[in-house]
């Protein structure tokens, strides 16, 4: 390719709305451009590194055992229906209707339709096992598109699905799935973690997600892990051991009485007016789960982790009151308590959920729906009825100790590429999915679902291999493998050499691009390092000692050599990538 003919512009600056650096890099080097928040062209360099990608997985679930297909992108409701997600779904789910006024949807992820093209086919358990795979654009109206292909509304990812006829052999396809996917991601060039997680809107029991760790922001999960055992999880499914505190207030309060606490609307205003560690408060908050009122308890010191209250309290949808809905829970219930004086007493009818810290808690302080009072000396059956729910709700943080052996835990940011969940029969049951056994008998798959990102993916390299003059592709998803820069188009000598070396890394298989724009030596470099090319090969001034220049991009390094040495370096380091 003819840097000339090159189907690409560079910009000076970082596209406006860029907040994190693979949007930054990937926009201001011309391999994306946006149409709508959340929905972008991938220019010819990107489709490359995309298509890359894309084999890399193509090839590992081939040989895996998958098998590829492809399902529409446009879907009918009945299905969604069937599954009883049409209506939970929510927002995400892209929906429209055709000239007949039929309700579709825009798949955001494909479970109902390669259940309903399964249980027309799989109908022996002579037939199972089978693992169906797709790498298909998906649309989300996600609620906040952001960080370029990081986050968008239209993405592309490849989804698989398995079918078993027992949890043994979704075990087994889901080790073999972790395992295909650890390979997939050294493929591409991307150290990732492996963490257990919450299953989340798609459902099912068990899953795992595959994290890119960085220290950006580009990291929207924290994952919690421990450095003695191999223990990691996502923030919204981490547990943890506390340290010792002070659970029982027994030193400060003789008796159980209601205290006047004036203007104590915070747990540091409180702890500080009754001068006690905020470990003796137990904390009341009200959160709107699916549109109804939910009341979470937690010792003070600690936050409620929102997904797992919301997995708690069975919903789907999660959000913190508004301070107008705590006042009319209050005039419904017949108080008039401001927030901070919340507590779960006389809230009939409501949803209680006490985090396990509570069930520690003696002789503590909680609110009573009275401003400026609080009860105080309290203990469990003074606030626990027999309704409350007892779950873990707490978001873990560092310094907590591991669960499995006792170690301290850390927390670090995480770019999710993929994930993979046991489904079970979440699917195959309400949309009667079912084989027949040996014995005539039928019964639902049991299912897996296996997630990747691949626009995510190529987003997620960059975020892991950059410096400040641009992107350092791993090579085995670079858009092309090395670019040759001829300082001086008009030099004779120079472009000979260029030439030369261009058509012989071409015949090679080296996927190269000459830089013959009759540009400045710096304005190639420039761009060089902006687009990320591994190798650089610069005919220059070196010629007259009969040498080129060769820079690797992954660590800045130059050397010096013949143009026979560096074909030869490029050659061989494109022969080593794995096929
Ligand atoms: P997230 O928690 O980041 O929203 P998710 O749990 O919704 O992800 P899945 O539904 O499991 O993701 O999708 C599988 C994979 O698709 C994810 O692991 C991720 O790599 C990718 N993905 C999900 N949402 C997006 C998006 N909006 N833009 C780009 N890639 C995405
Ligand atoms: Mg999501």
């Amino acid at each position: 390719m003819k840097m000339s003919k090159l189907f690409v512009q560079t910009l000076r600056e970082f596209p406006s709305d860029a907040e994190v650096v693979s949007h930054k890099m990937l926009g201001r080097a011309g391999f994306i451009k946006k149409l709508a928040p959340g929905v972008y062209t991938y220019m010819p360099l990107m489709w490359r590194v995309l298509k890359k990608v894309e084999n890399i997985v193509r090839e590992e679930m081939d040989r895996a055992g998958a098998q590829e297909l492809l399902m529409p992108f446009v879907q009918p409701k009945e299905l969604w229906e069937e599954s009883g997600r049409w209506e939970v779904y929510g927002k995400e789910l892209m929906r429209l209707k055709d000239r007949h006024d039929r309700d579709m949807c825009l798949g955001p992820t494909h479970e109902e339709i390669i259940t309903a093209v399964t249980r027309d086919v799989l109908k022996s358990y002579k037939q199972l096992p089978v693992n169906l795979y797709q790498i298909q654009s998906k649309f989300r109206d996600e609620i906040r598109p952001r960080y370029g292909l990081l986050r968008g509304r239209e993405f592309i990812m490849k989804d698989a699905y398995s079918f078993d006829i027992d949890e043994a052999g979704l075990d087994k396809e889901y080790q073999n799935m972790a395992q295909a996917y650890k390979k997939i991601f050294e493929r591409c060039g991307l150290a990732t973690k492996m963490v257990q997680s919450d299953s989340g809107a798609i459902g099912g029991s068990v899953s795992h997600e595959f994290m890119v760790i960085t220290d950006t922001d580009a990291g929207e999960n924290d994952v919690f892990y421990c450095n003695e055992c191999d223990y990691s999880a996502n923030s919204n499914h981490a547990i943890s051991k506390l340290p010792p505190a002070t659970v029982d207030g027994k030193e400060y309060f003789k008796e159980k009485k209601i205290l006047d606490t004036p203007n104590t609307h915070s747990i540091e205003e409180l702890s500080e007016f009754l001068k006690i560690p905020s470990t003796l408060i137990l904390k009341s908050l009200i959160y709107i789960i699916d549109k109804k009122p939910v009341i979470a308890l937690i010792r003070a010191d600690k936050t409620v982790e929102e997904t797992k209250l919301m997995n708690a309290a069975g919903g789907i949808d999660i959000r913190i009151a508004t301070a107008g809905e705590i006042e009319e829970l209050m005039q419904e219930k017949g108080f008039t308590a401001e927030a901070g004086f919340i507590g779960p007493n006389g809230m009939k009818g409501i949803k209680i959920i006490a985090d396990e810290t509570v069930y520690d808690m003696k002789n503590f302080v909680v609110g009573i729906n009275q401003t400026d009072k609080h009860l105080v000396g309290a203990n469990l059956e003074d606030v626990l009825t027999d309704e409350v729910i007892k779950a873990d709700i707490r978001l873990v943080e560092a310094g907590e100790f591991c669960p499995e052996c006792g170690k301290p835990l850390f927390v670090t940011k995480g770019i999710e590429v993929g994930n993979i969940f046991k489904l079970g029969t979440k699917y195959s049951k309400p949309m009667n999915a079912v084989y027949t056994d040996e014995n005539g008998q039928t019964h639902p798959y049991i299912m897996g679902c296996y997630g990747i990102g691949i626009s995510r993916t190529a987003a997620a390299a960059v975020e892991a291999h950059h410096d400040e003059h641009g992107i350092k592709w791993p090579l085995a998803i670079a858009p092309y493998q090395a670019v040759i820069v001829p300082v001086n188009i008009l030099d004779k000598q120079q472009m000979e050499v260029a030439e030369k070396v261009y058509a012989e890394l071409k015949s090679a298989g080296v996927e190269v691009v000459l830089d013959d724009r009759d540009e400045r030596a710096g304005v190639k470099f420039k761009d060089a390092d902006l687009i990320g090319f591994p190798y650089r090969i610069t005919a220059g001034k070196t010629l007259s000692e009969g040498l080129v220049e060769c820079k690797i991009r992954a660590t800045d390094e130059v050397l010096k050599l013949t143009p026979a040495e560096a074909v030869k370096l490029v050659k061989e380091a494109v022969e080593k990538l794995e096929k």
